[in-house]
């Protein structure tokens, strides 16, 4: 039995590719949220098997998430912008403007006024 509610889960045939390795299955979740609101069918696998055979794959599976082979590359665009914008909300940047080097905490370069470049419009 096949647990998920995703369309192509249970077809068996399709060729399904992990674009994902999440560290815990909440990761995991976020990520297939976010490429399901992009219009790409994503599925977790790796969380559940964790839940119904428990100790059998303890410590050896971490949540995958995976598309089909033909979303594999829009897939892999989207987590990239993701995990780019996540790093950059804390993240030293330099200006591209002057090149100066501004900590994390400022929007704007201190220097010339430039606004910091926004790799993703995260919320
Ligand atoms: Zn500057």
């Amino acid at each position: 039995m096949v647990a998920g509610n995703s369309d192509f889960s249970s077809e068996g045939k399709v060729n399904l590719k992990e674009v994902y390795q999440a560290v815990d299955a909440a990761r995991a979740e976020l990520v297939r949220g976010l490429l399901e609101s992009e219009g790409i069918a994503a599925v977790v696998q790796g969380a559940e098997l964790q839940g119904s055979l428990g100790p059998v794959l303890a410590g050896s599976t971490l949540p995958g998430v995976y598309v089909r082979q033909e979303d594999v590359a829009s897939a892999l665009e989207i987590i990239n912008h993701y995990e780019h914008g996540e790093l950059e909300k804390g993240a030293d940047w330099v200006c591209p403007t002057c090149g100066e080097h501004i900590e994390g905490q400022f929007s704007s370069c201190w220097k010339c006024g430039t606004e910091r470049p926004v790799a993703a419009d995260g919320v």
